[in-house]
């Protein structure tokens, strides 16, 4: 049978590696449930030849002057723009995420970060500090690229997560191997190609593919500087524990179960287009949702009116039409883990069903193509009267599944918001600014919002707070997640400070 896509192989010294496997799996359409490539698992060996092209890429790449690393960066980042439908169609097919949200954020968003990290050392943000300490004496100090660092990818934005480790990385002069999920693999020789193709020296970015165990291979390897995962806590834990090992720099991006709280007086449109970003966006599968949202008593029933209402405007439907704005979940065991917690919450937590619940959808055989029977749908599921005890409300469900709580004062559901071990993402919904800032300064997470839910700019450091990570990813401070600090004490004073002197 011809699969939609060329099998993936590794992608090291420059070019695809054909005769980097033994094995190979399938990945699948999660609209349809067909496969659509072969996938050539990197054998222990591929991977040490992975690393060690990136051990020998990295002295020139390092050495490199920042201002041509920069530019070489941003012609690729000119490529991905250039094309990003092409790439968005790849990425549907491979996640199931609906082509409009693709084509406008998965690859746009990856773009932004590469141009933003490309400027950044391209305009000095590679320099260190100098620090005068007497007339005769300064301090300075230098940033220094790591060395070969290891990506590891989640299945939920492939690309996006590809190029917001791989554009600081590469940027500040290291080199990277990167081994995406095998959920969705797709995009990511087709990444080191167009890094290729912009100039990036051959080695500079690998990719290798496979399972848990070619990632815990290449996370254990003791030529790996730095480990940046992005993933469950608890497989964050293990690849943490193995990194601190051997002492390895390392960034956890992991999950979360955040409170979207509703405050009083908010404009009760707004919140409820924030809770349905929060939890419905990506067919709930993001990292940072806010599944746990908080309502006033008081505006519990209006909001959940409104709420219904705009239910209505989630199209499930064929996922490269531009109307359709949600999709079905990514892989078959993904879907049953979240029908498991849908039916959970119906009869163990005895949760109210608002709307959905376990049942495939009714469009999938009145509306549309027949091909999609099969496919990994789920209804938009929302829960209320809900509790801080259920799992439904405790637990990251990464599905399109909202619990519904209501609260009375705001010392109270500061207090329930921050009752969790998880602290990635929170927001509040206000008019009362005032409000809506000493609320903010209460929250257990590293990422926060306002008045809006999900938007992660370039501009923005991410990253979470308690079990839920470890660094943050872009910003300013993303840079420096990749560099190791040298400080320098000059003395030209002519004496070293000794008590050594004679007497
Ligand atoms: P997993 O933790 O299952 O997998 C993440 C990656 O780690 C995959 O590439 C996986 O390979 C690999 N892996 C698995 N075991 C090991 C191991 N022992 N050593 C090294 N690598 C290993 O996460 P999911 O893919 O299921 O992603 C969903 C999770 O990611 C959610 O919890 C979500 O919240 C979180 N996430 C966090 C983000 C953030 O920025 N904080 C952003 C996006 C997602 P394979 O899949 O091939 O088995």
């Amino acid at each position: 049978m011809t699969l939609p896509y060329a099998p993936r192989f590794a992608f090291y010294d420059g070019k695809l590696q054909r005769g980097s496997s033994t094995s190979s799996f399938q990945t699948i359409d999660p609209a349809t449930a067909e496969p659509t490539a072969n996938i050539h698992t990197t054998t222990p060996a591929a991977i040490d030849a992975a690393i060690a092209s990136a051990q020998k890429a990295f002295p020139a790449w390092s050495a490199t002057p920042a201002i041509e690393r920069a530019r070489i960066l941003q012609r690729a980042a000119a490529l991905l723009r250039a094309r990003n439908d092409d790439l968005a169609r790849i990425e549907t097919r491979d996640t199931g995420k609906p082509f409009s949200e693709t084509s406008t954020v998965d690859v746009v968003t990856g773009a932004d970060v590469l141009e933003y990290f490309a400027n950044m050392v391209g305009g000095g943000g590679m320099n260190g500090e100098t620090t005068q300490l007497r007339p005769d004496a300064w301090v300075y100090t230098t940033k220094n690229s790591l060395g070969v660092c290891a990506g590891i990818g989640a299945w939920n934005y492939p690309i996006q997560i590809a190029l917001w480790k791989s554009a600081p990385c590469l940027a500040a002069g290291n080199c990277m191997v990167y081994k995406p999920s095998e959920f969705t693999p797709l995009h990511s020789t087709v990444l080191a190609e167009i890094y290729a193709e912009a100039g990036v020296p051959a080695g500079v970015f690998n990719v290798i593919q496979g399972g848990g165990e070619v990632g815990a291979y290449l996370t254990q390897h003791p030529s790996i500087a730095k480990v940046s995962f992005t993933g469950q806590v608890s497989t964050g834990a293990k690849v943490a524990g193995s990194a601190a090992g051997g002492m390895k720099y390392v960034t956890m991006e992991l999950g979360g179960k955040s409170p979207c709280i509703i405050l009083p007086d908010a404009d009760i449109d707004q919140a409820v287009d924030g809770a349905m970003m929060a939890n419905f966006f990506s067919t709930g599968q993001v990292c940072t949702n806010g599944t746990r949202v908080f309502v006033p008593e008081t505006i519990k029933a209006e909001f959940e009116k409104r709420l219904l209402e705009k239910v209505q405007h989630i199209r499930a439907g064929d996922v490269l039409d531009s109307n359709t704005n949600f999709g079905p979940l990514v892989s078959k065991p993904h879907y049953e883990k979240v029908l498991s917690y849908i039916r959970h919450g119906i009869q163990q937590d005895k949760a109210k069903l608002l709307c959905g619940g376990p049942e495939k959808p009714t469009w999938l055989s009145s509306h549309y193509d027949k091909s999609y029977a099969n496919g990994y749908w789920v209804q938009p599921t929302i829960f209320t009267n809900c509790t801080d005890d259920m799992k439904i409300v405790q637990e990251e469900i990464f599905g399109p599944v909202m619990s519904i709580l209501s609260y009375k004062t705001i010392d109270e559901v500061v207090a329930r918001a921050n009752a969790t071990k998880m602290g990635l993402a929170a927001g509040v919904f206000t008019n009362n600014l005032n409000l809506a800032h000493q609320v903010v300064a209460k929250l257990e997470a590293g990422i926060t919002w306002i008045n809006t839910w999900g938007e992660s700019p370039a501009e923005m450091s991410v990253g979470g707070w308690k079990m839920s990570g470890v660094g943050v990813e872009n910003g300013r401070k993303g840079l420096e997640a990749w560099v190791k600090n040298k400080s320098t004490l000059v003395e030209m004073g002519g004496a070293v400070p000794t008590v050594f002197a004679k007497l």
